[in-house]
């Protein structure tokens, strides 16, 4: 689209800690509000925002914990784009790790769909990763 204009920034920087999932999805759910979202797409964002959040914590800190690193940004468009990094494990194989029901897990509490949903929830995800580096999880919303 032409003459799209970055209209806000933010970005900000947490330990990963469960309570920290419902703070970041409050975060955007408040970044974006000003952009009158719909409901169901404010329950994507917000879904997918958990889901990339609660992989940096389950599985790129695992039980050590570290850094997760979050930006968000709006443009005139209305496109919403949503950052999601760690600097933890990273991820080997991007094009297994993103098929639905492909979990590492073993303890049987998770279920493989989170990249499935932040696929289907958003308008475009990117996933970047280098093993023992960490990944980056990009994400785009357009919103009506
Ligand atoms: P669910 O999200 O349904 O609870 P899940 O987290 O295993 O289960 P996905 O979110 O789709 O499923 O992730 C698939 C796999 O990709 C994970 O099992 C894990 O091996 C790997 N993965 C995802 N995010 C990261 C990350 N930030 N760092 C390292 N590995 C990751
Ligand atoms: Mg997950």
């Amino acid at each position: 689209m032409k003459n799209k204009r970055l209209l806000n920034e933010f970005k900000m920087q947490l330990p990963s800690n469960s309570v920290n999932e419902g703070f970041c999805r409050k975060v955007f759910s408040a970044f974006v509000s000003i952009l009158d979202p719909t409901v169901s797409e404010l329950a994507d964002i917000r879904t997918a925002v958990s889901e990339a959040v609660t992989n940096c914590i389950v599985h790129a800190y695992k039980e050590k914990g570290g850094t997760i690193y979050i930006s968000g940004k709006y443009y005139s468009d209305k496109t919403v784009e949503i950052k999601i990094k760690d600097k933890g494990c990273g991820i080997e194989d991007i094009e297994q790790a993103m098929k639905p029901l492909y979990t590492t897990d073993t303890t049987g509490e998770r279920g493989g769909m989170g990249f499935a949903i932040m696929d289907s929830f958003t308008d475009r995800l990117k996933i970047n990763s280098n093993v023992g580096k960490g990944t980056t999880v990009t994400m785009i919303k357009n919103l009506k």
